[in-house]
């Protein structure tokens, strides 16, 4: 029996002459095709819409739409149909037209050798069996790529992100620095940058234990990250160290939204806290700004840097 993914593949024979059905009906149903007959193009077309058959034989010239009208229309809808046209020698012409057009093969009558017809339903089937496993493949490969895309996306989240903190890292910051300058210098906006330091981190950690102190470092990240813009941009830049990149903010504001996080770490109830020299955990934090403090990247970074030097050197908890 003719099958494809188990089932028997369907033939619709469409001729005027109901002899030239019944021969080939009997020599398809033989071969194990399920067999369909139409008595012209336009029934034809009926059952079609009805049925899209993989397989078509259409005798070429009929009363009414010709055989090669009907293979245009059925190519037009599905491609992957395999029409083949029945012809007489007189019309050979037309065959070839046909072959241009999109037919599978053409068989001349009268038949003279019935095992013709065999081969050719024969071939036109294992041609739709190759078709139909080449798209499932395309289709399982689309599918692993779409796979693929997602993992990439996953891997690079994490390879921007810090373990234990969640937040960007210094890479990242690094990369987004640049970019928001540049930004910046284009669209002529300022540009603030915090650097800020955890006081006294290190007795903390001596009195609280290091899995305190993890938890102080992932506390403060979501402290940051709540408190400001959505278009800001927050990292750990190492250590007990972190960065956040403002655009579009100059001096002044940048100094109040400092003094608004600094505020906010120091009034936070920290777990042991009460074992740092003031009695409550700190941060200290220096502001540096485009274009007053520089143009390029390590200029504002390094004025940041001096800045949360001077900001310790005034004694912690403090923003300069
Ligand atoms: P200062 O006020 O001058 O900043 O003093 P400090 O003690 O904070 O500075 P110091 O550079 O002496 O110490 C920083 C400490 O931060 C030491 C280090 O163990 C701690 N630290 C750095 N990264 C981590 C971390 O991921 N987890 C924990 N728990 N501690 C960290
Ligand atoms: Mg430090
Ligand atoms: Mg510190």
């Amino acid at each position: 029996m003719m099958k494809v993914s188990g089932m028997p593949v369907e033939v619709l024979i469409v001729d005027d002459e109901e002899s030239l059905r019944g021969i080939l009906s009997q020599v398809l149903i033989e071969d194990g095709f399920a067999v369909s007959e139409a008595a012209s193009a336009e029934e034809a077309l009926e059952i079609f819409s009805r049925t899209p058959h993989p397989i078509v034989f259409t005798d070429i010239r009929m009363g009414g739409m010709s055989g090669l009208q009907l293979l245009q229309e059925i190519k037009r809808s599905h491609p992957e149909t395999q029409v083949i046209i029945i012809t007489s020698n007189a019309s050979l012409d037309s065959a070839i037209t046909a072959l241009r057009s999109g037919a599978y093969d053409f068989l001349l009558k009268p038949f003279e050798d019935l095992n013709l017809i065999s081969a050719i339903a024969k071939r036109a089937s294992e041609k739709i069996a190759l078709m139909r496993e080449n798209q499932a493949l395309i289709n399982k490969l689309k599918e692993k790529n779409q796979e693929l895309e997602f993992s990439n996306r996953v891997l690079s989240e994490l390879a921007n992100r810090d373990g234990l903190s969640g937040l960007f890292n210094h890479r990242y910051f690094q990369d987004a620095m640049e970019k928001e300058l540049i930004r910046a210098k284009r669209h002529e906006h300022s540009l603030a940058l915090f650097f800020i330091d955890i006081d006294h981190f290190k007795n903390y950690n001596d009195n609280n234990g290091h899995p305190a102190g993890d938890f102080v470092i992932r506390t403060i990240g979501k402290i940051l990250t709540k408190s400001l813009r959505n278009s800001d941009l927050v990292a750990r830049y190492g250590g007990e160290e972190f960065t956040v990149i403002l655009p579009e903010t100059e001096r002044d504001g940048a100094v109040k939204i400092a003094e608004t996080l600094r505020k906010r770490i120091a009034d936070f109830p920290f777990p042991g806290r009460e074992s740092q020299p003031e009695g409550i955990l700190t941060i200290s934090i220096g502001v540096a700004v485009f274009p007053d403090n520089g143009t390029m990247p390590e200029d504002i970074v390094e004025h940041a840097d001096i800045a949360l030097y001077t900001a310790k050197e005034s004694g912690r908890n403090t923003i300069c």
